[in-house]
């Protein structure tokens, strides 16, 4: 049965988020938050309403109440008043920031999921080439550049611009010149500000570029240490590293002294404007042009003019920044993925595995072939061994099979359909795998050996695969047995132990066709029998591609495919190749030659 996979939000076609226009795919993103959202904006309309009228009510109330010497009814009324105007503003406040989070986090909770599951849908040839860090930094730090944007910048720029308007035409009312005089400095610090902060962006850009740099370089070795202490490199570690770290602190320094200076500088010019506009103001109110309860509320109000302009400079180039970092995931979303059933042809039940190789090439980058004009065939449950000098295309070559690539030219024939005529999802459910480094997620050795599979197993089920595997007794020499955990928070298995952990959980797939990538390569001499005798009970019935470097773990092969630079030199039984001059013989003198001499050592060291 072919493999269904369920898409978190279906809802949400790539389309919908790669829209040319950023802003509108953000809006789409808001689906179904976009009434919170708006209800955002109407909340933050409403404090900025109060605000300016807390400082109205405040001018009003030293010209009608305390101007006309009034107490008691009238200033309790008036208090009253106040604290009403002060907790309304407070409250909407709160309501928009809330409902502005509610719908950035849900939008990004989203948008993360989505991406996640786009990721996982990208064909192995991307994943071949994409660096992991880059695509991390995408899905979560340039995701987290979209819910700060959600959250506070987006409506930020609504607030602004809002307060602006709201806060002019108060002052408009009190006076027309004054509204004229609190403006002369708007054009000024807008302008300076965009242009401070491009530069901060492109020195904040700088900076975590080299963090970037610092932490690969960090995680590079970390998970290189062995090799680092192998060669004694450490004293060249440190160097590469204090080099990057002191470029970490020489773009900080920037960035910061940048932000130092900026905020100081401006909030001077602010207080000049602030204070020439009240002088002016204050001679009005000496002339009798305006009352002394309009001099509060304009001072007041002229506070909440100003302030927003020196934002918008940075709200602006923020909102560019986020733009940026959904352009760099409708990257990611824009990357076609992998079509797991574009083609028809699913049989009912299992291939039976017979299997032709028909003329087959296969290039990664364009006219350098890795495999070239490769045919053989097998029969439905036959054993094809892969032999050859490493780099000479056996991984590429199965490879091919679950359609991690397609052939360059040639065809292959499963059971005598082309392979391309067969669902992705269909093939890889036919197919088991043990990788040649296999990866095992940090969970419980049991949840590893079971990984992937539809249905549920019994632990004898699991305990008969580890023991086919010959990793039992590694796995009940464990205090908690199958619920050890693996990895970081657990035991860290050998790479041979790690080879077969994969080979059970291969087993239990039961697939039709099996391929081994050179399955006993970091195993010892004893662990090697165990195993070989395992995969040959386990070999039968399925077709096996089993991928080797040492001659004697394939004896028993059906067919052995002798590789060279991606050409076939030799194929046969292992008979058939012992009876030909040719490279297998060669290898295979060597190897029984190295072996018996081993074996001889072991005995006299015996007999001592
Ligand atoms: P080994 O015995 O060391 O595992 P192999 O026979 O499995 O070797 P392949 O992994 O098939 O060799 O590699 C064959 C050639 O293809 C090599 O020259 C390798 O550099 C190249 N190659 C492998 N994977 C890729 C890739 N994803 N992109 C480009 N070239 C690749
Ligand atoms: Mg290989």
């Amino acid at each position: 049965m072919a493999k269904t996979t369920k898409r978190p939000y279906p809802e949400y076609a790539i389309s919908q988020l790669t829209s040319k226009h950023k802003l509108v795919s953000l809006w789409r993103l808001m689906k179904g938050y976009q009434l919170h959202y708006i209800g955002a904006t109407a909340f933050l309309a409403i404090s900025a309403f109060a605000r300016s009228g807390i400082y109205i009510f405040l001018g009003k109330f030293v010209d009608d109440v305390l101007g006309a010497g009034l107490v008691g009814r009238e200033l309790v009324l008036a208090a009253l008043q106040f604290s009403g105007l002060v907790l309304l503003q407070a409250l909407s406040i709160f309501m928009s920031g809330w409902l502005a989070s509610f719908t950035a986090e849900s939008s990004t909770r989203r948008l993360r999921d989505y991406l996640f599951d786009h990721i996982q849908h990208l064909s192995y040839a991307y994943h071949a080439e994409a660096k992991t860090g880059d695509l991390l930094e995408r899905a979560s730090s340039d995701v987290d550049t979209i819910r700060r944007f959600l959250a506070d910048q987006a409506i930020g720029v609504g607030r602004i611009i809002l307060l602006f308007a709201i806060n002019f035409t108060a002052i408009a009312r009190i006076n027309l010149q004054l509204a004229g005089i609190s403006v002369v400095i708007v054009p000024i610090v807008l302008v300076v500000s965009i242009l401070f902060f491009q530069r901060l962006s492109k020195a904040y850009e700088a900076y975590q570029e080299q963090e970037a740099v610092l932490s690969t370089n960090l995680q590079e070795n970390l998970s290189g240490v062995r090799v680092v202490k192998a060669f004694a490199r450490q004293a060249y570690e440190m160097e590469k590293y204090e080099k990057n770290n002191l470029e970490k602190l020489r773009r900080g320094y920037k960035l910061n002294t940048m932000h130092s200076l900026f905020w100081p500088i401006s909030d001077m010019v602010c207080a000049a404007q602030q204070i020439a506009s009240n002088f002016i103001a204050a001679t009005m109110v000496m002339d009798g042009v305006i009352t002394l309860g309009s001099l509060i509320t304009f001072n007041g109000l002229l506070g909440w003019l100003i302030w927003p302009i020196r934002n918008l400079g940075r709200l602006i180039v923020d909102t560019s920044r986020a733009l940026v970092s959904f352009g760099r995931i409708s990257q990611v979303l824009q990357t076609p993925e992998e079509d797991l059933t574009e083609c028809t042809y699913q049989p009912e039940g299992s291939v039976r595995g017979e299997i032709r190789f028909d003329n087959v090439s296969f290039e990664y980058e364009k006219d350098r072939p890795v495999l070239d004009g490769v045919s053989f065939e097998c029969k439905a449950g036959q054993v094809v061994a892969l032999l050859g000098s490493t780099g000479s295309g056996k991984t590429s070559l199965v490879n091919l099979l679950p359609r991690f690539y397609d052939v360059t030219s040639g065809r292959i024939l499963l059971d005598g359909t082309n392979l391309n005529d067969y669902s992705r999802a269909y093939l890889r459910s036919q197919i088991g795998i043990v990788e040649q480094e296999p990866f095992l997620f940090s969970c419980t050795i049991r949840d590893n050996i079971t990984y992937g599979l539809q249905t549920e197993v019994s632990q004898a089920e699991v305990e008969q695969a580890a023991r086919e595997a010959a990793i039992h007794d590694v796995i009940t020499g464990f205090a908690e047995g199958y619920d050890t955990m693996v990895g970081e928070r657990g035991v860290t298995l050998s790479g041979g132990q790690k080879q077969r952990v994969a080979i059970a959980r291969a087993l239990l797939l039961n697939p039709r066709i099996l391929i081994l990538d050179d399955s006993t390569s970091s195993v010892d001499m004893e662990t090697e029998v165990q195993i070989r005798t395992a995969l040959e009970k386990l070999m039968v019935a399925r077709t096996t591609f089993i991928i080797a470097h040492r001659v004697q773990s394939i004896l028993s092969a059906d067919l052995i495919l002798v590789f060279d630079q991606g050409h076939i030199v030799q194929s046969g039984t292992h008979e058939q190749l012992l009876a030909q001059p040719g490279i297998y013989r060669q290898i295979y003198d060597i190897q029984t030659r190295i072996d018996s001499a081993l074996q001889e050592e072991l005995d006299r060291v015996d007999l001592l």
